[in-house]
C-alpha cells in the first residue's frame, strides 16, 4: 500500500461513539487529513441532521453526505425489490443497500484506513466492509477509551449528545427495527408524523411488522402505551437500584444507561 495514496476515513452515524471518535481523532492525530462521511438514508430524524451541523461546527469541516436513500437506490425501491419484506435483525438488507454499498462505491479501490468507534468496554467486533482495500482501525479499543470517556469527550468538545438521546438510544432511520418498544412510544410522542409513516410500511396481514408479533397500530393504543411506559419505569427502577453511584454518563444524560444499548447495527448506530 503506497503511503501517499492512503485515505483516512471516519464514518459518522449520527450517534455518540462515532462522533466522539471524530473529536478524538482531531485531538490525538491532528496531522491526519480525515474524510468524515455520513450515509444518508433519507429516513433519518431531524435531530440527526441538526447533530451533524454541530459536529461540522466543531470540526470546521464538512461531513460528506453520501445520499444513499434517494430515487432508484432508495429504501422504497429496495423494499419493492424485497417484495415488501421489511428489514429485520435477521434480514438486514437495509444496511447493505443503504449504508455499506454506497460507502464502498465512495471509497472505490483506494487504500483506506477506516476509523471505527467501537469502545474498549464493548465486546462486539466491528467490521464494516470486507473489501481488502479497507483496513479498519479501532482507536478507542487501542487506547482504552470507554463509555465514560466518550461522554467526557463530547461534553468537553461542546457538541454534547444528539437531541434524540432524550428518548432514544440509537441513531439511524426513524423506523429502525432495533428500537425498543419504549423508543417506538418516543417516536409516537415526539414525531407522530414519522410514526404514521412507519405504520404505513407495515403489512399486518402478511406478518410484515417492525416489531415482532405486534403492529404499530396495536403498540400505539393508549392502554398499550401506558403498559409499555409502566414496564420501562420498573426496569429503570431496578437498574437504578443495581447501579450506585450514578456514572458520569447517567448524570450527563439523565436518561440512558448501558442496558439501553442493545446491540444494534454497527454502521448505523455507532
Ligand atoms: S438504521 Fe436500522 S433501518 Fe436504518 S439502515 Fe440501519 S439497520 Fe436499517
Amino acid at each position: 500500500m503506497s503511503q501517499s495514496k492512503v485515505r483516512h476515513v471516519c464514518l459518522i452515524s449520527g450517534g455518540k461513539d462515532s462522533t466522539a471518535l471524530a473529536v478524538y481523532l482531531r485531538q490525538t492525530r491532528p496531522g491526519l487529513e480525515m474524510e468524515y462521511v455520513f450515509c444518508d438514508t433519507h429516513k433519518e430524524l431531524d435531530e440527526t441532521y441538526e447533530y451533524l451541523a454541530r459536529i461540522e461546527g466543531f470540526l470546521g469541516k464538512e461531513v460528506i453526505r453520501l445520499s444513499a436513500g434517494l430515487g432508484e437506490r432508495g429504501f422504497d425501491h429496495h423494499l419493492d425489490m424485497f417484495r415488501g419484506y421489511l428489514p429485520s435483525p435477521s434480514m438486514r438488507w437495509c444496511t447493505r443497500k443503504l449504508k455499506i454499498e454506497p460507502f464502498e462505491r465512495y471509497i472505490g479501490d483506494d487504500p483506506v484506513y477506516l476509523y471505527v468507534g467501537i469502545r474498549a468496554d464493548e465486546n462486539r467486533e466491528g467490521y464494516i466492509s470486507t473489501k481488502p482495500n479497507i483496513i479498519p482501525v479501532f482507536p478507542f479499543k487501542d487506547d482504552g477509551v470507554v463509555k465514560e470517556d466518550v461522554f467526557r469527550i463530547l461534553e468537553e468538545s461542546g457538541i454534547g449528545l444528539p437531541k434524540y438521546y432524550e428518548w432514544r438510544s440509537r441513531s439511524g432511520c426513524y423506523f429502525c427495527f432495533y428500537q425498543r418498544k419504549i423508543e417506538w412510544v418516543g417516536l409516537l410522542e415526539r414525531h407522530p408524523d414519522l410514526f404514521e409513516k412507519a405504520k404505513a410500511y407495515e403489512k399486518v396481514e402478511q406478518g410484515y411488522t417492525w416489531v415482532q408479533g405486534e403492529s404499530l397500530e396495536e403498540l400505539s393504543r393508549p392502554e398499550r402505551v401506558a403498559q409499555i411506559k409502566a414496564e420501562e419505569a420498573k426496569r429503570r427502577e431496578r437498574a437504578e437500584k443495581r447501579r450506585r453511584p450514578r456514572t458520569l454518563a447517567e448524570a450527563f444524560t439523565g436518561s440512558y444507561s448501558d442496558e439501553d444499548e442493545v446491540q444494534g447495527c454497527l454502521v448505523c448506530q455507532l
